[in-house]
């Protein structure tokens, strides 16, 4: 069953002269219990795309639904969500009790005492029962952002909206807090829209994720689907830390063969059929795929070593090849220098191929 549905849902701003397209006709759904994460760069849309379901921006065209009721122009308060900022929005004067009970206290008609035993079980979920009488002040970064998940759970909504709610926490916080909100989902269970701008939390936390660029989804699945089988050249590039690296090579359909400057990449029979007749192509592969060759073979390349990061276990190696960079990460005993001449193997089971004209998967 499905909570939140986009029907072709489009947000335009008029700034002056200026027409912006925030949200360009993105339909998607979130499935009930499901955490669903809007990821992409700056810019994107994400943002706004959370704003429209909360009823704080109005749609320009298209339709939102939560549980199959039309929210277009409904109010925030009429929505049955709650949302968690990054800023975490506390009311500085009131304590985190009154933080957490006052949604209700305005919205619902339960008593005081069925309000404070919600408050109290939220609080013991939270561990923060020992914070109830402080005000926002008296709290750290990572408690506060714990109320602000608090009060929102204490409204038991539909689903949660929550807008980049680890960025102001420091990394090892961040980290230890990820697991927490996902441990927190598993065990309530509500459907939760989650944006954020990191590819790794999108990643880690996303039972699907949508990735969003210039207002335009451009695919919505799983995080290992994205990985493994992304639908383009940006999803490609956004998804996977160090970058997919990515060759431009001219191709010729009577060899199998890809070309730039002195390389040369031998397709396999299967591939030049799905490559048809592509004159150029835009080869992926991802920096723990990149192996060093041990003799040359039709899917080597040369490189020149450039710069060498270690990493422990493993370092990080950026190559030149034929011009453009290359990372790989190789393991630690390879001592390269900057200057070295090698070859890599760019396996023909683990490459993408994308269209040079507008940037489409081909396989
Ligand atoms: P960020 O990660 O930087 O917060 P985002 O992906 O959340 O970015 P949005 O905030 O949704 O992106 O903005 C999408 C586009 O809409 C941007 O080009 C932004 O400048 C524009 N935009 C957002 N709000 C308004 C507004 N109130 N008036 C005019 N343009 C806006």
């Amino acid at each position: 069953m499905t909570t939140v549905e986009y029907d072709h849902v489009t947000k335009q701003f008029d700034s002056g002269d200026q027409e912006v397209v925030a949200v360009d006709d993105l339909s998607l759904d979130v499935e009930d219990g499901e955490f669903l994460v809007l990821v992409g760069p700056s810019g994107c849309g994400k943002s706004t795309t959370l704003r429209l379901l909360a009823g704080l921006e109005t749609i320009s065209d298209g339709e939102i639904r939560i549980k199959g009721d039309v929210m277009n122009d409904k109010k925030p308060k009429d929505r049955d969500i709650a949302m968690v900022f990054q800023n975490y929005a506390l009311y500085p004067n009131k304590t985190v009790r009154e933080n957490m009970s006052f949604g209700l206290e305005m919205t619902t008609n339960l008593t005081s005492d069925e309000i404070e035993s919600r408050v109290q079980e939220t609080a013991s979920m939270l561990d923060i029962n020992e914070l109830l009488s402080r005000k926002p002040a008296a709290l750290s970064g990572g408690q506060k952002q714990r109320v602000a998940l608090g009060r929102a759970i204490v409204r038991e909504p539909t689903v949660f909206l929550m807008d980049e709610p680890l960025s102001n926490l420091d990394a090892k916080l961040r980290t230890d807090m990820r697991a927490e909100l996902q441990q927190l989902h598993e065990a309530i269970g509500v459907a939760t829209v989650y944006v954020t701008h990191d590819q790794t939390e999108a990643m880690t936390m996303g039972d699907r994720i949508a990735i969003l660029n210039d207002g335009e989804l451009q695919q919505l699945a799983t995080p290992l689907e994205c990985y493994h089988e992304p639908a383009n050249e940006f999803v490609a590039s956004f998804i996977g830390s160090p970058s997919m690296n990515f060759l431009s090579l001219s191709y010729e359909t009577n060899t199998g063969m890809g070309t730039s400057g002195s390389i040369t990449y031998r397709f396999t029979n299967e591939q030049r059929e799905e490559l048809g007749e592509q004159t150029s192509v835009r080869l992926g592969i991802r920096p723990e795929d990149v192996e060093i060759a041990t003799e040359e073979g039709p899917d080597t390349v040369e490189a020149v070593v450039r710069v060498l990061e270690p990493m422990g276990k493993e370092s990080i190696v950026h190559f030149d090849v034929a011009g453009e960079s290359m990372t790989a990460s190789v393991p630690a005993e390879y001592n390269f220098e900057s200057g070295d001449r090698v070859r890599l193997k760019l396996p023909r089971d683990r490459i993408h191929t994308f269209d040079t004209d507008g940037g489409a998967t081909i396989f």
